[in-house]
């Protein structure tokens, strides 16, 4: 009797050729069929719980784990739950009628449609994912209501099925699927092992998986019915509760290194984490860790994982977590991202909004309550952290407000002060005469050595700015810190940076002044180095080689890309301080004019030194004079 076809009949979908057209269009993305099937073996599950525990169901519920396995003889793959299960009027509303408003909307649609995601969702097409790797797809199911029939359905993947009688003799639904030619990779063991990793290592019902060879009976049972050679599929692999389901004051710290191992196999651990835990106006758990960064080349996006009730969902969260925490790692879980929709709808999401915005002020609370309660901890994981900040200050006004309070600037001594401290320490020593405060910085601390050292003798502090960020970092700070401007302490001579009302005059007459510029320009020789005779204090190098602050930053940012191109294709041009008070500059002026020469490009080539600018050829035959000097 099982064989007598009971009914046979057409899918109800307006056009004969869809399943060519979702196989096709979907084949990259085709290994979600087992996401897509094992969910619904899931979703069954959870149904015959909740109606047990709400009295509708007063049978065992028995072992529900669920089985994943393959037959490679076979060429089968088997999804077999002990769910629900299925009458055939229930076969024929929810399998039957594939919830398509139409096949042309389908054409059309599908035209835009990213990836197979948006396609499964948005037209309800789950189990028929199952063709975009099977010729021949069967279910065989039991509904757990009183009195039910075992039904047996069958597709081969055109629009006609059969539904007869079927075999399962237990509660739930098995689906066989029938893997085509195309696709005998997932027949094998590793490829499945896989896949499920990806997607169904924290599913909340235990899924077993295993290889088995139905196809070669391996001698009789009782009966005298052929006996199948079963390998044992009892290894559980998932993890039915995974931390971030589980509230925060039942975890500890090695509970989420743990997880941060299991996720990341083979990263260092992480600085800390923070877990979301939100369920109004919207759900949102998850876990999310500081990883360590070792080096800028190793800043790793697509770290975050996305799921919907513990289903693996995507790692591509650009949408829905602030561009600035990217860099994070970890999983979130919501049933409120809209998961099947294209870009531009999620990013005009209000929930996708306000995730975003939870996520940052999450962030956002954490950094300042780590701060607050170990400020030596927090300062060590400065270095790490404060990349994030930087870039979550830059990104995000709202987040600026809040970093505000453990925003930290490091000085040349490897000192940390948040912004107000900063602010009173230099206020006194760094505001000019028109009133604005002057912070000092250092890209390259080592290079800027002789700056830095003159910027302390004089009690001055200097800031390290050497993270790629930094340039845009100061500008940002620069608008938001009132009458305060940021010069990097090469930016020209200490005196010029920080003008005080106390700048004296040199000594020299105009004449002297001007003898001396011309002797400096003829021993450079150089249209890109623009002499100047300046009074500064006597111990002050002779000769100060800087550039302006806005013109180097200019080309900063066209080196950074930032379109200003113009200024990128512009040749460095310099200020050469000539410091009139200097004791050796006496000595030029009374000089012959060869020596005069000679000393002059030599003044000039141990400033250019000390910039770290002599270089090659010049480098060469400054130490060769030099020797002779000596
Ligand atoms: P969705 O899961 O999004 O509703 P599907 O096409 O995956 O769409 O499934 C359609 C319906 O078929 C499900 O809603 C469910 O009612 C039924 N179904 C699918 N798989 C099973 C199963 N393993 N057990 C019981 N019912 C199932």
């Amino acid at each position: 009797m099982s064989t007598m076809v009971q009914e046979k009949g057409t899918i109800s979908v307006n056009t004969e050729n869809i399943f060519p057209i979702i196989k096709k269009f979907l084949y990259s993305d085709n290994e979600i069929f087992l996401r897509e099937l094992v969910s619904n073996a899931v979703d069954a599950t959870q149904k015959v719980k909740r109606l047990a525990s709400l009295g509708h169901y007063s049978k065992e519920l028995g072992n529900l784990n669920i089985k994943v396995s393959v037959d490679p003889a076979a060429k089968t793959i088997t999804i077999s739950d002990s769910g629900i299960g299925m009458t055939a009027e229930e076969i024929k509303k929810y399998i039957n009628q594939v919830a398509f408003s139409g096949a042309t909307e389908f054409m059309e649609k599908f035209k835009e449609a990213k990836d197979a995601n948006e396609i499964i969702g948005r037209f309800g097409l789950g189990f028929y994912s199952a063709f975009m790797v099977a010729d021949k797809v069967e279910i065989q199911t039991l509904s757990y209501q009183e009195g039910a029939e075992p039904v047996r359905w069958v597709c081969d993947g055109s629009t006609s099925f059969e539904i007869t009688e079927g075999d399962r003799t237990t509660r739930g639904t098995d689906v066989i699927l029938y893997i085509n030619s195309e696709s005998e990779e997932f027949l094998q063991e590793s490829r499945l092992q896989s896949i499920l990793d990806k997607y169904a290592k924290f599913l909340p019902v235990p899924i077993q998986f295993g290889t088995r060879n139905e196809s070669e009976p391996d001698g009789e049972d009782e009966e005298g019915k052929p006996k199948y050679k079963t390998v044992e599929i009892d290894n559980i692999i998932n993890t039915t509760v995974p931390i971030w389901t589980k509230p925060p004051s039942e975890l500890k710290d090695e509970d989420y290194l743990n997880f941060y191992r299991e996720l990341y196999p083979f990263s260092e651990e992480p600085l800390f984490w923070i877990h979301l835990n939100v369920d109004y106006p919207f759900t949102l758990t998850g876990v999310l860790y500081f990883p360590k960064i070792k080096n800028e080349l190793e800043l790793h996006k697509n770290k975050i994982r996305l799921y919907s009730r513990q289903v693996f969902i995507t790692d591509e969260v650009k949408d829905i977590v602030p561009e600035f925490l990217l860099l994070l790692h970890g999983v979130i879980d919501s049933p409120d991202i809209p998961l099947n929709v294209s870009r531009s709808y999620l990013q005009a999401d209000s929930n996708v909004k306000k995730i975003t915005s939870y996520i940052s002020r999450k962030v956002a609370d954490r950094l300042g309550e780590l701060f607050i309660k170990d400020r030596k901890g927090y300062e060590e994981k400065w270095s790490d952290i404060g990349l994030f900040v930087k870039y979550g200050a830059l990104s995000d006004e709202k987040f600026y407000e809040r970093a505000k309070e453990f925003l930290l600037l490091t000085n040349t001594n490897k000192e940390h002060f948040t912004l107000t401290e900063y602010e009173s320490k230099v206020k006194e020593q760094q505001t000019g005469k028109d009133g604005r405060l002057v912070y000092l910085y250092t890209s390259d601390p080592e290079r800027h050595d002789s700056y830095v050292r003159a910027a302390n003798k004089k009690g001055y502090d200097v800031l390290l700015m050497n993270s790629p960020i930094d340039s845009h970092f100061i500008h940002h700070l620069e608008s938001k810190l009132e009458k305060t401007s940021l010069k990097r302490v090469d930016a020209d001579v200490l005196d010029k940076l920080i003008e005080k009302e106390d700048a004296a005059r040199h000594t020299l007459t105009e004449d002297e002044a001007n003898k001396l510029k011309s002797i400096f320009d003829k021993a450079i020789n150089n249209p890109t180095m623009h002499v100047q005779v300046e009074s500064l204090p006597a111990e002050t190098m002779p000769v100060t080689i800087t550039m302006e602050e806005w013109m180097r930053r200019m080309k900063d940012m066209s080196k950074l890309g930032g379109g200003m191109n113009f200024y990128g294709s512009m040749p460095d041009t310099y200020k050469v301080s000539i410091n009139a008070n200097h004791k050796l500059i006496s000595k030029i002026l009374g000089a012959d004019e060869a020596q005069q020469t000679s000393l002059a490009k030599h003044l000039f080539d141990l400033g250019l030194l000390s910039q770290g600018l002599l270089k090659g050829a010049d480098l060469t035959a400054f130490v060769e004079r030099s020797v002779e000097v000596i």
